[in-house]
């Protein structure tokens, strides 16, 4: 059924790369195994990356899926891509805190480590040219991407995201300290979510040793073996 998609690729991302199938309302999207951060201002190889992030997302989305909260992902077809419903993706990006860390910790000046009671919600821009900027709710409805009504509902189905995946992961050794969602509507005005849940998108501790299991390890300037490795660790760590 999808034997002609590499024909009919649709765009390419700096993680990934995006095809339409047969059917108007699927995708595949393909895992690169691209590593990429500070904007994308840094980017290199990362061998085996593609096909690690690939599986992990795909857990997490049936682990979301099952709990009947509605995703783009139907099913992973191969080591590095998974069909996936069509979207109009919003131009956000929202992060889910359970202990400050990253930019966070820079805006307002607290300590890295720090345990946040209520995990905290917050909205960024996606827009590479402005670097993603923090915003509020005021702004992006402001900036006509999005209701108070849409945002109301990502904001209660990503805590509800968070408080799965925290209490899965945790189960598993790992501690979710934050982590990135992206969400879209699909024909009929659902909200679902999309993009991926992965090392690249969230941060992760070994819950024994507090060792960072996460694109961390890149942005400090570990070698790609140390950073394969944390990755490998996560899906190790989960699959089972
Ligand atoms: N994140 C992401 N994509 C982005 C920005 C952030 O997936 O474009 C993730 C990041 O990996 C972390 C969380 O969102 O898990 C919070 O990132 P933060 O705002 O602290 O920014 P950073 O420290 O990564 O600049």
């Amino acid at each position: 059924m999808y034997i002609n998609y590499k024909n009919n690729f649709l765009f390419e991302g700096k993680t990934k790369k995006i095809y339409n199938t047969d059917n108007l309302n699927e995708i595949i999207i393909h895992y690169k195994d691209i590593i990429t951060s500070f904007d994308g201002d840094k980017k290199q190889i990362l061998n085996q990356k593609g096909i690690i992030n690939n599986k992990i997302s795909a857990i997490m989305f049936n682990l979301i899926n099952s709990f009947g909260i509605k995703t783009h992902f139907i099913r992973r077809i191969n080591n590095r891509e998974q069909l996936c419903n069509k979207l109009d993706l919003f131009t956000l990006e929202f992060v889910i805190r359970n202990i400050v860390f990253g930019s966070m910790s820079k805006r307002l000046g607290i300590k890295e480590g720090v345990y946040i009671q209520n995990p905290i919600f917050e909205i960024f821009y996606k827009n590479d040219f402005l670097k993603d900027p923090f915003i509020n709710h005021d702004h992006a409805v402001f900036l006509k991407i999005i209701s108070y009504e849409e945002l109301n509902i990502i904001n209660r189905i990503s805590l509800d995201i968070n408080k799965i995946i925290k209490k899965f992961l945790f189960d598993k050794n790992i501690i979710l300290v934050d982590l990135k969602l992206e969400f879209g509507k699909n024909q009929e005005q659902d909200i679902l979510l999309a993009d991926e849940i992965s090392p690249d998108t969230c941060r992760l501790w070994d819950k024994a040793t507090n060792k960072k299991l996460d694109k961390d390890c890149f942005r400090i300037g570990y070698s790609n073996e140390e950073i394969i490795n944390a990755y490998m660790e996560v899906l190790n760590k989960i699959d089972k």
